[in-house]
C-alpha cells in the first residue's frame, strides 16, 4: 500500500515525520500545574472518573467523538515505548506505567480533562487510518480513575499523549504509578477493520490488481482503501465479484497475521519484490514494522487480529475510481 495510506502507516512506524508543531505552553511538571476545577483544592478522593466501556461502544468510532488534543509540549520527554508495536504487544490491552507528564486539556464536551504522557502505554493512538484507543487510566498512588478519550501521536518525539477525562484537579501527577487499560471491545472493532483493510489487498493482488496502495480508512463508519492506478469501467463489477470470492477465500484459509520489525533494506528488498509498490524513503528510522495479513506484507502501525479466518463477516463491498485513484469499500456484510 503506498503513498498515503502506507504513508500514515509509515508515519506510526518511523515516529519522525509529520508531527504538529509543539504548543507553546510548557509541559506541567506536577500535580500543581493542573488547570484547576470545580473541586480544585479539595484532596483526591479514590473515586473514578467514568466507565470508559460505556463511552466507548465498539459499534462505532468514538474517537471522532473527542476534540483533537492540542499540540503537547513533549520536548524533553522520551518517546513514550508503545506496546503494540511488537506481535505480543498487539495483543496485550493493560500494563503498568508512570506518569511522566500531565497537563490541564479541553474534554469532550468541555469537560475537565488532562493530557497524560506516560513512559510505556498500551494505547494505539489515532493514525495509519486507524482510530484512537479508548479505555482507562487508573492511579494507583490514589485510586482515581479517568476514561482516555482519544490517544494521539507526536512524530516529532515519538510521544503518545492521552486525553484522560477527569473530576478532580490532582487525580494524577508526575511520578505517579498508573494502571493502563484498553477498551478490550473497541480495540477488537478496529483491529479486524483494519485486518481487512489489509485483507483487501491481498484480494487485490490475487485478482491481478497489485495497483500501489496509497490510502486505508479504516474507520468503522465506511472503511475502504485507496490505490493509484485505473480500473476500466467495464471491469469494475467484474472486479467487485471476483474481491468479494477472493476475501472469502483469504478467510477460509485463515492465514495467520505476522508483524515483526525489519530491518530497512531488508523490507525494501522484500516488500518490493515484485514491483515497487513501496516508497520507503519516507521511513527515518533504521528498522520498519511489517505487516503481514492474508500473506500480503505491507509496512504498518496498526492493530491487527490473530488470523483471516476471524474476518467472515467482512466483505469488499464497492469500488469507484476517479482522477487516477481506486477506491475499494470493504465492510461488514450485515452491519
Ligand atoms: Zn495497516
Amino acid at each position: 500500500m503506498e503513498e498515503l495510506a502506507v504513508l500514515t502507516d509509515f508515519f506510526c512506524v518511523a515516529g519522525s515525520q509529520g508531527g504538529a508543531a509543539p504548543a507553546p505552553v510548557p509541559a506541567p511538571a506536577a500535580k500543581a500545574a493542573n488547570a484547576p476545577t470545580a473541586k480544585n483544592g479539595k484532596a483526591p478522593p479514590a473515586k473514578a472518573a467514568k466507565a470508559p466501556a460505556a463511552k466507548a461502544p465498539a459499534a462505532k468510532a468514538p474517537a471522532a467523538k473527542a476534540p483533537a488534543p492540542a499540540a503537547f509540549d513533549a520536548a524533553g520527554l522520551p518517546a513514550t515505548e508503545r506496546v503494540y508495536l511488537t506481535y505480543e504487544g498487539n495483543f496485550q490491552l493493560s500494563c503498568a506505567a508512570t506518569v511522566l507528564a500531565c497537563r490541564a486539556a479541553p474534554g469532550a464536551g468541555g469537560a475537565p480533562a488532562v493530557d497524560l504522557v506516560f513512559d510505556v502505554s498500551v494505547f494505539h493512538p489515532q493514525g495509519g487510518g486507524q482510530p484512537s484507543d479508548v479505555g482507562v487510566v487508573r492511579s494507583a498512588a490514589n485510586g482515581c480513575e479517568a476514561a482516555v478519550e482519544r490517544v494521539s501521536f507526536d512524530f516529532a518525539t515519538g510521544v503518545v499523549v492521552h486525553r484522560a477525562a477527569v473530576d478532580v484537579a490532582d487525580a494524577f501527577a508526575v511520578g505517579d504509578a498508573v494502571e493502563l487499560a484498553v477498551d478490550a471491545a473497541a480495540r477488537e472493532a478496529f483491529s479486524r477493520c483494519h485486518t481487512a483493510g489489509h485483507m483487501v489487498d491481498s484480494a487485490m493482488v490475487r485478482a491481478g490488481y497489485a495497483l500501489p496502495p496509497t490510502k486505508g480508512y479504516h474507520f468503522l463508519d465506511a472503511p475502504y482503501v485507496e490505490y493509484k492506478g485505473d480500473v476500466p469501467a467495464a471491469e469494475r463489477d467484474a472486479l467487485v465479484s471476483r474481491l468479494k470470492a477472493e476475501f472469502a477465500g483469504l478467510v477460509d484459509e485463515d492465514i495467520a497475521t505476522t508483524i515483526e520489525m525489519m530491518e530497512k533494506a531488508r523490507a525494501e528488498a522484500r516488500l518490493n519484490k515484485v514491483q515497487q509498490n513501496f516508497d520507503f524513503s519516507v521511513f527515518k528510522d533504521p528498522t520498519v514494522r511489517v505487516v503481514g495479513v492474508a500473506g500480503f506484507q505491507c509496512p504498518c502501525g496498526g492493530t491487527h487480529v490473530k488470523s483471516t479466518g476471524s474476518l467472515r463477516d467482512y466483505t469488499v463491498v464497492g469500488i469507484k475510481v476517479k482522477k487516477g485513484v481506486v477506491r475499494i469499500k470493504y465492510d461488514r456484510a450485515n452491519k
